[in-house]
């Protein structure tokens, strides 16, 4: 694998894997956003739900609810038996908090009723004053139960709903106040969401894997041709545009060879296009073995093939030609069904950039051109 099949296929893989991890992290977000509105939802109308229940619990004791108003009493047997009721709805529940506000002016509330034993760190004395927010403040006007959004507060993240409580002629007496312990909801979508970026995570790197095995699968039909596994035109003349400016950034040399068969139609007529297509895979094998493996060839044209050299000086270059060559006419490329054995030859134009600003089909013309000097006699090699 030469060096700009192996920066092709790392650009793709890393283009790739790019792509999945944005789809992963915005899969993410999306899935956590609606997992934390749904959740929200739940909660709030389960919490205003509930609040609408203890309101009806109170509405059933009316006179015991305004004689504790007055009393404040905590160990009043209607104070006990209340703690106990929200105590049992507590403890079935993920509800933080149950309480009854009552409206003392614009901006106060105190807490009448508290699900919290005495002396308990969150415990809110009868008559604890609190100041309104806009929850409250729209049960007050509206005498309707809302729901609370999620707040941080000193007890945690909450969120539930408040619901009025009214008396025999529908005036407001209170509210009740449910609290539900959001952050514990939220921490539990959170580990699932970690739990589904761990298995993302393990399938970009098992995507990785895979990718990095068998990506050739996929590349070798855009880059290669099939028949003699040579490069394609079309890789050849982006990578020779992009080699022409790292060698000229670098003071690397490089040179272009152009190699077309001889008589090749020759091979064809006589023996069917069938041989003439062994002919092509087998001259193409003769040629690779004489290559380093970083050396770029392609196959330009029906039987014609080029070679991109780095930094061989033109000499250098120009006794791999001739190598080449004699490589081609030294083999017998042998026909089963004709029962015989042929030779091929094959002549070659070189062209060598040599720190000049040329264009990539500036470099393949003059190549072209020594190979057009060397087809008049053929089975040569020429330097432009
Ligand atoms: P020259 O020495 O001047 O290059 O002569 P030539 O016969 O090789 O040149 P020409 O360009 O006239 O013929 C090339 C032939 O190559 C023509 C075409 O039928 C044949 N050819 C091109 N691609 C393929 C291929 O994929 N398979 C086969 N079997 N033949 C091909
Ligand atoms: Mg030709
Ligand atoms: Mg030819």
């Amino acid at each position: 694998m030469d060096f700009f099949y192996r920066n092709y296929k790392r650009r793709i893989i890393l283009a790739v894997m790019i792509l999945l991890t944005m789809i992963l992290i915005i899969t993410n977000v999306v899935i956590y956003s609606i997992l934390k509105h749904v959740m929200e939802n739940q909660f709030q109308s389960a919490g205003q739900s509930v609040a609408v229940s203890v309101s009806l619990i109170i509405s059933e004791d009316l006179d015991g609810y305004r004689n504790f108003m007055k009393t404040r009493d905590t160990t009043s047997e209607y104070y006990l038996r209340m703690q106990g009721c929200f105590n049992k709805i507590k403890t079935a529940s993920n509800i933080r908090f149950i309480y009854t506000l009552n409206k003392l002016d614009d901006t106060h509330i105190e807490v009448i009723l508290d699900s919290e034993p005495i002396g308990s760190q969150y415990y809110s004395a009868p008559g604890s004053i609190e100041r309104m927010n806009e929850f409250t403040r729209h049960v007050l006007q509206t005498r309707r139960p809302t729901a609370l959004k999620p707040v941080h507060s000193s007890y945690g993240y909450l969120l539930g709903g408040y619901a009025p409580i009214l008396d025999e002629h529908s005036e407001l007496l209170g509210m009740v106040g449910i609290d539900i312990d959001y952050g514990e909801v939220l921490s539990i979508v959170q580990q699932l969401l970690i739990a589904l970026t761990t298995i993302f995570i393990l399938l970009l790197l098992f995507i990785y894997l895979l990718l990095s095995r068998v990506s050739h699968f996929i590349l070798d039909p855009v880059l290669k041709d099939k028949l003699t596994g040579a490069y394609n035109k079309r890789f050849f003349e982006s990578t020779l545009q992009k080699s022409i400016g790292i060698s000229l950034k670098t003071n690397q040399d490089i040179s272009i060879l152009m190699l077309d068969l001889d008589y090749f139609k020759n091979i064809n007529d006589t023996y069917g296009h069938i041989f003439g297509d062994v002919v092509l895979a087998k001259v193409a094998t003769y040629i690779r073995e004489c290559l380093r493996k970083d050396d770029f060839f392609v196959r330009y044209g029906g039987e014609e093939f080029a070679i991109l050299i780095f930094d061989l000086k033109p000499t250098i270059a120009m006794s791999l030609a001739e190598r080449i060559r004699k490589s081609v006419e030294s083999h017998n490329i042998y026909n089963a069904e004709e029962n015989l054995s042929i030779k091929m030859t094959i002549s070659i134009g070189i062209a060598n950039l040599q720190q000049r600003e040329l264009s990539a089909l500036e470099l393949v013309n003059e190549a072209d051109k020594a190979l057009y000097k060397a087809k008049e006699t053929r089975n040569t090699v020429v330097n432009f």
